[in-house]
């Protein structure tokens, strides 16, 4: 039987393909299967992408720990696996005297957690650094930096996949049973059979816990909802800006985070919801959020508005006690072999190699892992045309004509990187894909120039008919059929 593994790991977020690619390093046969028709599906294509410094955390607490060493590793594994990164620094600005004293709590968990770089600041340097910011006082943060999450998981997951993981999409896990060692994985495509099992499935990590034989985790979702706005608000901000926490049901409050690509996000809020795949945005929330992002940034109007968005928080606590839980990452006693990782929301993107890590030390506890000779720890993206120097355009467009085309006006995005992304190592075909993976369809039109171009290549380079593109995977499609 071919479906025979070490390990499989259940879902495709940034920390379940960084546990592929940590144990994609050691001699194991190791399956990724996820739901969705893609990689990053969940949480980890929907958060505000900060890597954050680790001040924000109890002391003590894994999530502090992880979050540290995640932030001093991020720049490197980037730069490794040619992700967007920039150390960009982030300021917590305080607007009146009782905020100070909040200021003061976090500069005192971040010495506790081992954050460098925390400073306090006056209104005048706060000018300096963010000129459209107000405020009496702030903290800036040195280490704080941004990242493209979407990238950064694909990044994982092709590296792995290089390294002799396999991944299966659309591979929704129904049932689970153990017998004689040996996990069996139902999953809608096919039986899976695996000595270890690895929970990362974010919002339904309680459900797949309970199929596995782990009935007591219950995860509470909870919304927070966004606004993006267009790249002619990019000289209005460096870097995130945060207000002071003040209790509540745990978020960081609105804030304020420029992206890799220039757009500025506004969120997100934070409201327990009951399902957990209500991804929806909704009036009052987002009429509520801008007046926030206002106070923050004066210059901001609605017309900047390109779209919104929501990611939904894998909270252990629920709206009674409100606030922050920590990471939960172990190994059942009920059921060996299964290691759950439950309450990964924030900073888990930021903190997702030490999980891999602490993973692969579980695993390690038990047998001996044997590193891989051949593991190729880097992995090439797709060249950016748009932000190279005009010698080397030409040059290129010489080599390869298909750089001559632009495809997408908005963001500047040639035929060939609609190729490269097309021709991904995940096999993802889906008008999603290629939009996150090359940022066609990402500007201000939103695909209202580019969508049936993008159609052309697809129908025309791969045989695929109109009929049968969907944007993102099953019960998508794009199209039903001719209307002329
Ligand atoms: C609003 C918001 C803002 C955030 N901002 C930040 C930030 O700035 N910085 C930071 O560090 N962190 C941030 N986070 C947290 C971060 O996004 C998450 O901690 C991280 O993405 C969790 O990754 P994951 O892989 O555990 O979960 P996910 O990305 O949710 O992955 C779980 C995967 O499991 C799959 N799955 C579920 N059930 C099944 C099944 N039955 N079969 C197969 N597959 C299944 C899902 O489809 C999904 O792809 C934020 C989170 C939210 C919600």
């Amino acid at each position: 039987m071919e479906n025979i593994f070490d390990v499989i790991i259940v879902g495709a977020g940034a920390v379940g393909c960084a546990i592929a690619r940590e144990l994609s390093k050691y001699e194991l046969k190791v399956a990724v299967l996820e739901k969705e028709s893609d990689v990053a599906a969940g949480t980890s294509g929907r958060n505000s992408a900060v890597v954050h410094a680790g001040f924000n955390n109890k002391p003590g607490s894994l999530m502090a720990k992880f979050c540290v060493q995640g932030n001093l590793g991020f720049e490197k594994i980037c730069r490794e696996l040619s992700v967007p990164y920039k150390k960009t620094g982030k300021l917590v600005v305080a607007f009146e005297e009782s905020d100070i004293q909040g200021i003061e709590k976090l500069m005192e968990a971040g010495r506790k957690n081992g954050t460098p770089g925390l400073e306090l600041i006056g209104a005048e340097e706060v000018k300096k650094l963010e000129p459209h910011v107000g405020g009496i006082a702030a903290m800036f943060s040195k280490n704080t930096a941004i990242t493209n999450p979407f990238i950064y998981t694909v990044a994982l997951a092709e590296n792995a996949v290089v390294n002799g993981v396999k991944f299966y999409l659309e591979a929704e896990v129904r049932g689970i049973s153990k017998k004689d060692g040996v996990f069996r994985v139902k999953s809608a495509k096919g039986n899976f059979f695996s000595r270890y099992l690895i929970n990362s499935a974010g919002l339904y990590s309680d459900k797949i816990a309970f199929m596995a034989g782990e009935p007591g985790y219950k995860i509470y979702p909870c919304r927070g909802q966004y606004y993006i706005l267009d790249k002619r608000t990019r000289d209005y901000l460096k870097m995130p800006v945060y207000p002071v926490p003040r209790p509540g049901i745990g978020g960081l409050g609105v804030h304020l985070t420029p992206t890799m690509e220039g757009n500025i996000l506004i969120g997100p809020s934070a409201e327990y919801i009951k399902t957990k795949s209500d991804y929806g945005v909704t009036k009052d929330v987002m009429k509520q959020l801008f007046k926030e992002a206002k106070e923050l940034l004066p210059p901001l109007s609605l017309k900047h508005v390109i779209r919104s968005y929501s990611g939904i928080r894998s909270k252990i606590v629920g709206p009674k006690v409100g606030g922050f839980g920590d990471f939960i990452i172990e190994e059942s006693y009920k059921v060996q072999g299964l290691i759950n990782l439950i309450g990964i929301e924030s900073p888990g993107l930021t903190s997702s190699i030490p999980i891999s890590r602490m993973v692969r030390d579980i695993i390690g506890s038990k047998e001996e892992l044997v590193e891989k000779r051949e593991f190729i720890n880097e992995r090439k993206g797709i060249l950016e045309f748009r932000e190279l120097p005009i010698e080397d355009k030409a040059r290129l467009i010489k080599e390869c004509p298909d750089y001559g085309e632009i495809v997408c006006r908005c963001e500047g995005i040639t035929r060939k990187e609609i190729l490269d992304a097309i021709n991904n190592p995940l096999g993802v075909k889906t008008l999603a894909g290629i939009k996150y993976r090359a940022r066609a369809m990402m500007g201000r039109c939103q695909g209202g120039y580019c969508l049936t171009r993008i159609v052309d290549i697809l129908t025309n380079e791969y045989g695929i008919l109109p009929e049968e593109i969907t944007v993102r995977g099953k019960n998508s499609r794009m199209f039903t059929g001719k209307v002329k």
